[in-house]
């Protein structure tokens, strides 16, 4: 079996061996200081100094979407958010579930931001921007320069789902002037799924101290802050996962740290889309993230070409959801592949495409 999907993703034999070595009671200082050094290094790499203002919660990235909602946003709080796919249209219904006053940029699945679909949002007393910097379900990254000046002029709060993006494209929270950055064990950081981490600007810290009161009992972000100051958290978290995560960031250091990490998701990505075009694969034209390869189809159901992979040849990509599902496939770049993995997945995907043609033409003939 391989993965080629965006998460969970195929997985480095380090990680799958984390499980075996068995972890440690969590009520320790020893435990403590391994989650203080692990966000203390996921702070590094997400280019944020405040190294102290990082929490991670047992659940997966919608939770924390969830959280970041509930804790945040008040209802005196006007909240935009960027809605061009399923991940945008998450933030709007856990707004709507909240009752946040708020507005959606709605975008068609190939439509990214620009200058002028900004333009109507400008000076209207929006305080808070949500994103998903790589909408996963399409694959395209949005302009974050573009959004950051937009909540600087505005003077907004830039709420980021970097989810799928962290560990595959540039990411500089600090200097953008990102106030949440929400990342998930099961995409490129390559772990296992159930726990995410997000990260605060001061300014958001503040408000959150000063004015949240959020309706979950489980997820009160006051708490998490509190109980990090020693690396705990208010229950029982993913221990396990936290052992995984010390674990690849040793990885990510001893392969050249963050650039050389991002270079080679690059370079595979690179390498599938010159591949897949040479073999007249169409590539949707919006600017994408390094983290998958949206492949679209006019003559030929995706979603079978998805199932043919994963029954005939154990190779699992990305089926799409709604109305792009016969059209649209994606093909992920982070995790555990190599060139030759991707080789083999295109010699795949080519017969495969021929014998569904094959079906097709004696149906046709019948
Ligand atoms: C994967 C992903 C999520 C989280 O999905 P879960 O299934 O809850 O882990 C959120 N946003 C984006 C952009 C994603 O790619």
């Amino acid at each position: 079996m391989k993965l080629f999907t965006c998460g969970p993703v195929q997985m480095y034999p380090s990680t799958k061996e984390i499980a075996q070595k068995g972890y440690t009671y969590f009520r320790t200082d020893t435990y403590g200081n391994i989650v203080k050094n692990c966000m203390g290094r996921i702070s590094e790499l997400l280019g944020h100094k405040n190294n102290n203002s990082v929490i991670y919660l047992t659940a997966s990235g919608t939770g924390a979407m969830d959280a970041v909602v509930d804790n945040c946003m008040t209802k005196k709080d006007k909240a935009l958010v960027i809605n061009g796919g399923s991940f945008g249209h998450r933030f709007d219904e856990l707004l709507n579930w909240y009752e946040i006053p708020h507005d959606c940029l709605n975008l068609d699945w190939n439509e990214v931001v620009t200058v002028d679909k900004l333009e109507q949002y400008e000076n209207k007393g929006y305080n808070t921007l949500f994103v998903n910097l790589d909408e996963t379900s399409s694959g395209k990254l949005y302009d974050i320069k573009l959004l950051s000046n937009f909540c600087r002029r505005n003077n907004m709060y830039l709420i980021v789902d970097a989810i799928s993006s962290f560990m595959a494209d540039e990411y500089d929270m600090d200097k953008l002037g990102i106030d949440v950055t929400i990342i998930s064990s099961q995409k490129g950081l390559c772990l296992s799924p159930g726990l995410s981490i997000i990260a605060f600007s001061q300014r958001i810290i503040d408000k959150i101290n000063a004015e949240s009161n959020p309706k979950s009992y489980y997820f009160n972000f006051k708490d998490y802050f509190k109980n990090m100051e020693r690396g705990q958290t208010p229950f029982t978290p993913a221990v396990s996962i936290i052992y995984e995560l010390q674990d690849m960031l040793n990885l990510i250091e001893q392969s050249g740290g963050k650039d050389a990490w991002l270079k080679n998701v690059q370079s595979k990505c690179e390498y599938f889309r010159k591949r897949a075009t040479e073999l007249g694969f169409k590539i949707p034209n919006y600017p994408k993230s390094n983290t998958l390869t949206p492949l679209y189809f006019e003559d030929i159901d995706a979603g079978e070409i998805v199932k043919e992979l994963r029954d005939k040849y154990d190779l699992f990509v990305n089926p799409c959801g709604g109305t792009l599902a016969n059209k649209l496939l994606r093909v992920a770049h982070i995790g555990n592949t190599t060139i030759a993995d991707i080789d083999e997945l295109l010699e795949k995907m080519v017969l495969t495409i021929e014998n569904l043609k094959n079906k097709e033409l004696v149906y046709d003939r019948k």
